[in-house]
């Protein structure tokens, strides 16, 4: 259990993986702030799932990358909750494209969103955590961040710069009891990896030993024991949740 109150933040937890994550927290106790860029319906039905396992749950609307709102989903959380304990970087966003054709903006857009807003949301976490001498940073990464992938360069560069972020930031506060690790999804069903076309997922169960994609639940399940009490000696770590696709 988590539980003792405690108060976890999940980007991007309106769908998908976050969604799942945040669930799953409230299952352990934590009380539960999503935040969430526009899609008001998915968060709206996420907070009331997590509502439904018995934690109070805040809402908060806001781009990760623009700093004005991070300060925003900070105040608010403080507001409402007093704390922060968990921080989960999950938001992310593809804008795939071959090298060759790639444009600046489909470069920036997803360093942005997954580099930058991971970087601003555990810069401002940090301080309640350090004063409280306690907290669980997870940023969730991709197994594409650790082996790559045509047609995703920016993905890729912004998924493997999260996992140097991560352990930078482990080592920085390790001795204050605070850990950071990453956990990095393979191919798991949302909206995200919905549109693929058929002949790709096949092609990509192929490379998955357990002969599947995951499924959001089994991340969170991950997530869940990395923020939770007994996992406080591990930090700057990766753990793929992959079905065996990356193991070596
Ligand atoms: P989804 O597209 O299903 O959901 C993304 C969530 O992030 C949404 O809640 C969205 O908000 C939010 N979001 C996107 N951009 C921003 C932003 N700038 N500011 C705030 N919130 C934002 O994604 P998944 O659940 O599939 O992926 C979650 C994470 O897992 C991502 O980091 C992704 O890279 C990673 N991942 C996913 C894999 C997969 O197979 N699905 C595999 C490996 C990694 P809104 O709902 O308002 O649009």
């Amino acid at each position: 259990m988590i539980g003792d109150g405690r108060v976890a933040i999940v980007t991007g937890g309106g769908r998908g993986i976050g969604r799942a994550i945040a669930v799953r927290l409230a299952e352990e106790g934590a009380q539960v702030a999503i935040s969430y860029r526009s899609n008001d319906a998915a968060a709206g039905e996420a907070a009331e799932e997590v509502r439904a396992a018995g934690v109070r749950c805040e809402l908060f609307k806001g781009d990760v990358a623009e700093p004005d709102d991070v300060k925003a989903l900070f105040d608010g959380v403080n507001e409402a909750f007093g704390r922060v304990d968990i921080l989960v970087n999950n938001a992310g966003v593809t804008r795939d494209n071959l090298m060759m054709r790639m444009k600046e903006d489909e470069f920036d857009e997803v360093l942005r969103t997954n580099l930058k807003g991971t970087y601003l949301c555990t810069r401002a976490a940090m301080r309640p955590m350090v004063r409280a001498r306690w907290g669980r940073i997870l940023n969730v990464s991709s197994v594409v961040g650790l082996v790559g992938n045509a047609g995703q360069a920016n993905y890729a560069a912004s998924k493997a710069g999260i996992i140097g972020f991560t352990k930078s930031v482990a080592r920085e506060v390790a001795q204050r009891g605070i850990t950071a690790n990453v956990v990095a999804p393979g191919y798991v069903e949302t909206e995200l990896t919905g549109g693929l076309p058929d002949n790709i997922k096949d092609q990509i169960r192929a490379q998955v030993p357990i002969g599947r994609f995951g499924a959001a639940g089994e991340v969170a399940e991950v997530v869940a024991f990395l923020a939770g009490e007994g996992a406080g000696y591990v930090t700057g770590q990766t753990l793929a949740v992959d079905g065996g696709m990356t193991m070596q």
